[in-house]
């Protein structure tokens, strides 16, 4: 009988996944399963342009549809895994159904954190939303007219992303961060203060080193009037047409340890996106692999990493063994402008930054041992190449040469 690669999740690893085994020349059945209605699409746009009607629903798909069909790839949206079978090689869906797989690759990304505050218990509420499908989106968009009050609970890309579109849509909007900084956990001081200045100047308020301690609710439980907070012990009430949640992302990893496989932070894989069955690979946003990077174990959150990571399990599916050596990258839109970050800049020893923070183009660069381990560089994309490759290279650097603008980067990477 033929073979069978049952992909679970039709997002961007999935979907990048389902056309590259085409691409290398799989000749056997593909079949891509995905919860959502749509095929696979960039989640990117979400809190960018598609918020602010800029970019069409079709414009979002990777693929057009008739690409899956070329392909002869047996895309089905709408279709839910609810377990899997291991001992029978088997994954259960939602309509009851069985479908036999010879591979499997887990590509179930991730869910938005929900907010845990005590008395929303079974509450409904139609104007608390999170961001991470199109549904989502067009859940809030209606609400995203002049004059409405929003109130974000979190300062990460996706939480600011949404406050440059709210603003700029002539929305009211206060940003709550818990920590004393915005994008604490992934880039140093100087660069939070650069986005914070963006933003403010722009008229996004914030409230940092905040605790949201409830949500006020109208009388039927259906709606959020406001929200209850204290910064620094300081109480304030803020109003609110609609709150967005922002505070990261739970990977969805439940069919995996229901199955029995090893999960911590993500579905454990290898090199080789295996896990410890050798049928069975995970890829993507869901996924807790080793990196050559860091030496240690990580979970990305990132197109890039999607891509890379479908790209390692098409060889190990191909009967090959290509291991990935990339750098993480991310990148983020705010206002126009193009925030791009590479490596990780934990442990940092140094931070030397090139360009005046206050014009509209900046670089930070993360040293260790005189090392560049990470640099964030904004609004400067063809410095972004320069800046990953003095990443990748791991070339020891001159910090007060890194700091001058005169200075070629390609000269110090070279
Ligand atoms: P996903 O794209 O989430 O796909 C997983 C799919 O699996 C989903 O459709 C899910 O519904 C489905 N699924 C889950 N469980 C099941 C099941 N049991 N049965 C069937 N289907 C299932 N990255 C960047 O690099 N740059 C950016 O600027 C950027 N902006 C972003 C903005 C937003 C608003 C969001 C939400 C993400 C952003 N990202 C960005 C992150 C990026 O989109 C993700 O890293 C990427 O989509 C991960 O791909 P994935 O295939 O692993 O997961």
């Amino acid at each position: 009988m033929e073979e069978r690669i049952v992909i679970v999740g039709a997002g961007q690893a999935g979907g990048e996944l389902a056309s590259g085994l085409r691409k290398q020349g799989y000749k056997g059945r593909v079949l891509l399963l995905g919860d959502e209605a749509h095929p696979p699409y960039q989640r990117p746009p979400l809190s960018k342009g598609f918020l602010q009607g800029k970019v069409a629903l079709s414009d979002l798909y990777l693929k057009p549809l008739a690409t899956y069909e070329r392909f002869e790839i047996e895309l089905k949206t709408g279709t839910r895994v609810e377990a899997i079978h291991r001992s029978t090689r088997e994954v259960a869906l939602g309509d009851g159904s069985r479908l036999g797989y010879d591979k499997l690759v887990l590509a179930t990304g991730g869910r938005a954190r929900p907010l845990s505050l005590p008395g929303l218990e079974g509450a409904r509420l139609e104007n608390l939303f999170s961001l991470r499908s199109i549904s989502d989106v067009e859940a809030m968009r209606g609400r995203f007219v002049p004059g409405n009050t929003l109130v974000i609970i979190g300062g990460g890309y996706v939480g600011l992303e949404v406050a440059a579109v709210a603003v700029q849509l002539g929305l009211r909007v206060t940003l709550l961060e818990a920590a004393p900084r915005l994008l604490s956990r992934v880039t140093g001081p100087e660069v939070s203060s650069f986005i914070e200045k963006l933003h403010r100047e722009r008229g996004v308020e914030f409230r940092l080193s905040c605790e949201v301690r409830g949500l006020e609710l109208d009388e039927a439980r259906r709606q959020v009037r406001g929200v209850s907070l204290a910064c620094d012990g300081v109480p304030e009430r803020l109003e609110a047409d609609l709150v967005l949640v922002g505070i990261g992302l739970v990977p969805n990893t439940e069919l995996a340890s229901a199955a029995g496989l090893s999960v911590d932070n993500g579905i454990v894989v290898d090199e080789y996106a295996c896990t410890a069955d050798p049928d069975i690979l995970a890829i993507g946003d869901c996924a807790n692999q080793p990196s050559a990077y860091t030496g240690g174990r990580i979970r990305l959150e990132s197109v890039p990493n999607a891509i890379e990571h479908a790209r390692v399990a098409v060889a190990t599916l191909m009967g090959k063994r290509e291991p990935s050596a990339a750098i993480p990258w991310f990148w983020s839109d705010q206002y126009g402008l193009k925030l791009q970050m590479v490596g990780l800049s934990t442990g940092y020893q140094q931070c030397v930054t090139r360009g005046p923070a206050e014009g509209k183009e900046f670089s930070a660069f993360y040293l260790k041992d005189r090392r560049v381990i990470a640099a964030d560089v904004i609004g400067r994309p063809a410095e972004f190449m320069a800046a990953k490759r003095l990443v990748s290279s791991r070339v020891e650097v001159d910090a007060s040469r890194l700091g001058d603008v005169a200075v070629p980067l390609n000269s110090l990477a070279a």
